[in-house]
């Protein structure tokens, strides 16, 4: 059985992960993050056009803070990780 990190990422998924590494506050305003508070957005980014033809596109994932409309970037695959680590519990 193969896992890819290609499968969705709902917004729950994310917000365990962020509560469970305690990345709850907002870097930018401080506001302790609640789940009306954060966005996600999953947003794939090619490498550079011009870069060699290895280059694989990055999945990652924008929680935009809805306070302050402050991003940050998370990993997707990372979280990816973590979610299957959850469940195999
Ligand atoms: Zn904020």
């Amino acid at each position: 059985m193969t896992v890819t990190c290609t499968r969705e990422i709902s917004k729950a998924d994310v917000e365990r992960f962020l509560f469970s590494k305690h990345i709850t506050a907002c870097p930018a305003c401080g506001r302790f993050r609640s789940q009306c508070d954060l966005d996600v957005h999953s947003i794939t980014c090619q490498g550079s056009p011009s870069g060699s033809s290895s280059a694989a596109p990055v999945d990652v994932l924008m929680v935009v803070c809805q306070n302050c409309g402050g991003i940050q970037f998370h990993d997707r695959s990372v979280i990816a990780n973590w979610i299957d680590c959850q469940r195999r519990k």
